[in-house]
């Protein structure tokens, strides 16, 4: 922790000042709002009121490398804080921003980033094609950002009539044979930014976001502690390729190492291992079910969650039986990966 800061700060004016100058050094990362925990519950046809949301600045990484997340119970699908964090880095080299919230609250979205940096947008990266990450690529576009994605992502975002503005401008692949690597590496600010292609995992086009001198890696949504697993199948997504995330993650992760989940509160690498556990656990149970021919609707019913619901947060039964079907529908087996992408049957 401390050499992060002493980076920052010089270290010649550390050992100048010992003690007082070490009491006065901020330990990063630190969380100014923290996301929700309570159990939200919402009417049925309930609309998220986007005009209340609000967009801030949650957590510092670094000096000049900040979060920004909505505002609490509000957002249906993110009821913990709306949409997906935001990071940006900032300084005499322009913003890298990563991720864009979505589309409804674009404006705020830029207010809260101009609240500390006046400086011109000029990178952007997407870590999946999901609108609470990607919905204002359009605005930030114009703003001056250019859009770096996975190629994947960029397939999955198309969409006939869609403003090509929206459309990252700048792809690459994930390449099987060198997991871990980053595809682009861009130094500014002080920072050494690494975009790393994912396996499909949440998607079929993720990105990680690893800010070297800041020991931080913005690891999106494979991994979350706010409600069960997501899997996109649809999107080339899968549970399997979930866990193959988190395994690499643990890979990458040195012990200080601050990991940003899309949602949900900021953690370590050995935070992984307990969410590992769980997947690992639920897909034998609901593979032993399949196997003795149990249908989706009975396994369902047999509460395989129990034993994780009351650490679980946001455990709705939305979120449960999403990924109690995702597994069912794994459990037989993956479909290939035909040049990047694997599309599972449809249900
Ligand atoms: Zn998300």
């Amino acid at each position: 922790m401390k050499a992060r800061t002493l980076w920052f700060l010089g270290a010649a004016a550390i050992t100048a000042m010992p003690g007082t100058a070490l009491a006065q050094t901020p330990e990063y990362p630190i969380t100014l709002i923290a996301p929700g925990t309570a159990n939200y519950t919402y009417p049925e046809g309930y609309q998220t009121p986007w005009d209340q949301v609000e967009i801030r600045v949650t957590e510092h990484m670094s000096p000049n490398l900040y979060v920004l997340h909505g505002s609490e119970g509000l957002d249906r699908n993110h009821p913990d804080g709306s949409g997906g964090r935001v990071m940006v880095l900032f300084g005499p080299d322009g913003v890298l921003m990563v991720d864009t919230q979505n589309r409804q609250v674009a404006e705020k979205t830029l207010a809260a980033l101009r609240t500390f940096s006046d400086g011109p947008i000029k990178l952007l990266v997407n870590t999946h094609v999901h609108s609470d990450h990607t919905g204002a690529n359009a605005f930030f576009a114009r703003q001056g950002a250019v859009i770096f994605a996975q190629e994947n992502l960029r397939l999955e975002i198309m969409r006939p009539g869609a403003d090509p503005a929206h459309i990252p401008a700048a792809t690459y692949r994930y390449d099987p044979a060198q997991p871990g690597e980053p595809a682009i590496t861009f130094r500014m600010n002080g920072e050494t930014v690494d975009f790393i292609p994912m396996m499909p995992s949440h998607t079929g086009g993720d990105t990680v976001v690893r800010f070297r001198e800041a020991d931080v890696i913005y690891i999106e949504d494979f991994y979350r502690n706010f409600g069960y697993p997501f899997a996109d199948q649809r999107n080339g997504g899968s549970i399997q390729g979930m866990l193959e995330a988190v395994d690499l993650i643990y890979r990458l992760a040195g012990p200080n190492t601050t990991l940003v989940p899309g949602h949900g509160t900021l953690i370590n690498k050995e935070d992984l291992l307990p969410y590992r556990a769980m997947i690992v656990d639920i897909m034998a149970r609901v593979k032993a079910l399949r196997d003795r021919g149990q249908s989706l609707d009975q396994v369902l019913a047999a509460n395989l969650t129990a034993a994780y619901d009351a650490t679980t947060l946001g455990n709705t039964d939305e979120s449960r039986n999403r990924f109690i079907t995702a597994v069912y529908d794994e459990v037989p087996g993956l479909p290939p990966i035909v040049d990047g992408r694997r599309t599972m049957p449809a249900r």
